[in-house]
Order: structure tokens, then sequence, then C-alpha cells
């Protein structure tokens, strides 16, 4: 099955909100009249509605880089799906790393939040991956298979269907060091033929699922390239406007 590629753009605890405004307009200018790639930037909450502005008639979407499980109300700190959807997004990361190792996120509030997530009309990006210290200990493929099935309890075929897996080795986030394209397509395939046990070949085939870690425009094109690899999640290359153009249209 042909699945159209999507490169997100987390742009993590980085830029004010001239700035964020500044880099939507170049991604916008770069990439935003292309069709053949789907493309979304998450910038942080405060910068959601000027860069929903800066975007607005391209065909580039809004994300957030994560979202709160409850409706409203003695929370404090956190944003809800609702107040998210009030301001234009469409995308929301759940699950990355970075929460997982600095803020408490368990299988099972990655969970809560995707359910509240597709409750509200918005498109979950969740986020699997191993730690070094687990793929050296043989542990990687009980720890990606653990996450992804937590993620998905009592989630519809057809609710899981809207969501886009991506796959972030925890190694190679932010360090330079990348998955070879082969490692980086034997997880996606690993996790396709889970979501396959869980949901039949068709939903899982038609799963996007995206590669994340040190991801760049030297070598988006052999990533992109794999059989299962159907686009990327990129951190700190999607925060100059010329190197995401450069994953979005790899040369
Ligand atoms: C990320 O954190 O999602 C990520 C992939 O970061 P980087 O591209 O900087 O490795």
């Amino acid at each position: 099955m042909a699945r159209k590629k999507f490169i997100a753009g987390n742009w993590k605890m980085n830029t004010t909100l001239e700035e964020a405004v500044a880099l939507a307009k170049g991604v916008a200018d770069a990439v935003g009249k292309q069709s053949d790639v789907d493309v979304a930037v998450c910038p942080p909450y405060i910068s959601l509605s000027a860069v929903a502005e800066a975007v607005k008639g391209s065909n580039v979407k809004l994300g957030a880089q994560d979202v709160h499980w409850e409706a409203k109300g003695a929370f404090t700190g956190k944003v809800s799906c609702a107040m998210l959807k009030s301001v234009g997004v469409t995308y929301v990361i759940i699950g990355h790393s970075e929460q997982r190792q600095y803020f408490g996120e368990t299988d099972e509030t990655v969970n809560k939040k995707i359910k509240a997530a597709l409750a509200a009309g918005l498109l979950p990006i969740v986020c699997v991956g191993e730690t070094l210290d687990e793929r050296k200990g043989g542990k990687m493929d009980a720890v990606i298979e653990r996450q992804t099935r937590g993620a998905f309890v009592d989630i519809s075929a057809g609710d899981a269907a809207k969501c886009t897996i991506a796959y972030e080795p925890v190694w190679a986030i932010g360090t330079g060091e990348t998955a070879t394209p082969q490692q980086a397509n034997e997880a996606h395939i690993f996790i396709r033929n889970i979501l396959t046990q869980l949901y039949g070949k068709e939903t899982a085939d038609g799963l996007r699922i995206q590669y994340g870690g040190s991801m760049k425009p030297d070598n988006a094109k052999e990533l992109l390239a794999q059989s299962d690899v159907d686009g990327g999640l990129i951190g700190g290359a999607a925060l100059k406007a010329g190197d995401f153009a450069g994953i979005v249209q790899p040369k």
C-alpha cells in the first residue's frame, strides 16, 4: 500500500514567539505549496496561535508537543485537547521519550492522552523507542512491543487508523547518532507486525510510521527510501527552515 510520507517538526522548548513566527513563515514559504508530502510543525504552546496564522493558506499543518487527557479543571500547567483544537491544532505528539524520561510519562498516560486526543478529533503522533541500555541488553523488541501495545489498549481499528507512530530510538535523539536505514526499517517492520496482530493487515498497512533520531537533509533520502519508513519526526533539523525543507524534499 502506498503511504503518503509525513514529516513533522518538533521544535521542543525552542523559539520565542517572534522566532517561532519567523520559522513557521520560512517553512511555509519553502514547502507550504507542495502536496506530495504531509508536513506539520509543532511549536511550543505559547506560539501555537501565532504559528497557525503564519502557516494559514499553506499546506503546513499545526501540531502540539503534548496534551493532557482531562477535559478541564485544576491541572496547573496543563493544556486540554479542546484548547488545542480551538487554536487550530491538527496533530499532537504523545509519549515523546523526553516526556517519558523527565516528566513521568507512562504507557498508561500515553494511552489516556491518545484516547482524549482522538475523542476531540486531534490526530496523535505516538512515540515509541528503546534506550541504548535497552538495545544493548537485548530488550529492544520487548520495550517497543510493550510501548506499542500499551499505547493502543482499548482503541478501535478505526481510531488507530487516525494515528501516526514515530519510532524514535532514544540513543539517536539529539545525539547525532542515526539508526542505519536498515536498523530503522527493521524496527518499523517489527512495529507494523504488532499493529497487524492488533488490528489486521489492512489497518496496519495503512498506518504511517515515522523515523525520528538525528534525521537531517543528508541522511533523509536513504531513510525515507526504506519500505516501511513513512516519514520523519524531526527535532534539531526542524529549527532551520532550509534544513527542514531539505528533509521534506531531499536531494
Ligand atoms: C525528536 O526529539 O523527536 C528528535 C527526533 O530529535 P532530533 O531530530 O534532534 O534527534
